[in-house]
């Protein structure tokens, strides 16, 4: 028989814990956004229920609408899930994402920086959590910040007194080996670290490489397939 939801969640949380321990790192430091993205919101309900509280998504349309379901369909009393934005982001969705979401894990250009103040300067009270994804190919066209840049930017950043840096993300593995990539994400995450203390998580580990990502410093890991199946 499948494994069904319940039993691929429980391995791949079997499988943090023990590649924790083979790092000399805890557990409960190493978060787990389940990227729910391809299936419905019954899917979240059901990974709410299970005790999983942190989803993440990568299309705006996509997302507000799940968010709005899952909202809807909570039983009395429970909790809504957090909702993370994992995914390329255009300007034009900042108002949408920001009415559900509240950890933007791939701010990637300068324009989104902007278009994020604007837009949260609008309801003063709202902060916004943000990891600034690296562009780890060697192609400058492609999303991210180089990281020679990392620093330059993230100084503009944190001049945006409504959004909290939480630190550094990247999607390894499309041109070198993820290790390679996850040591240089390792790296910008220190430099990273002395400008700014708080700003020392990092976004990295997918469903085919979170082990690994796990033994360079990982914080968040973004993992779909191997807990949801293939859709
Ligand atoms: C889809 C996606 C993930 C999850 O990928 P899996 O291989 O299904 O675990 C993680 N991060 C980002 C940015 C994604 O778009």
């Amino acid at each position: 028989m499948q494994p069904n939801l319940a039993e691929r969640l429980q391995a791949i949380h079997q499988r943090i814990d023990e590649a924790a321990k083979a790092n000399g790192r805890q557990s409960s430091e190493i978060e787990l956004v389940v990227v729910t993205k391809n299936h419905g919101f019954e899917l979240a309900l059901e990974l709410l229920e299970l005790g999983e509280s942190k989803f993440g998504e990568n299309r705006d349309q996509e997302a507000s609408a799940k968010a709005a379901q899952v909202a809807q369909g909570l039983s009395a009393g429970q909790h809504p899930p957090t909702w993370h934005f994992v995914g390329q982001l255009q300007s034009n969705k900042v108002k949408s994402m920001l009415g559900y979401s509240s950890v933007l894990h791939s701010l990637d250009r300068l324009s989104l920086l902007k278009e994020l103040e604007k837009q949260l300067l609008k309801t003063p009270e709202s902060t916004l959590d943000v990891f600034i994804e690296l562009n780890l190919t060697d192609d400058p066209n492609r999303g991210g910040i180089e990281p020679k840049n990392l620093i330059e930017f993230a100084q503009q950043v944190l001049t945006v007194s409504q959004i909290r840096l939480l630190g550094v993300m990247g999607v390894a593995g499309l041109g070198l080996e993820p290790a390679a990539d996850f040591a240089t994400i390792l790296k910008a995450s220190e430099q990273l670290g002395t400008i700014s203390e708080s700003s020392k998580y990092i976004s990295a580990g997918m469903s085919g490489d979170f082990e690994t990502a796990i033994g360079f410093g990982a914080t968040h890991l973004r993992i779909g397939t191997a807990i949801t199946g293939n859709r």
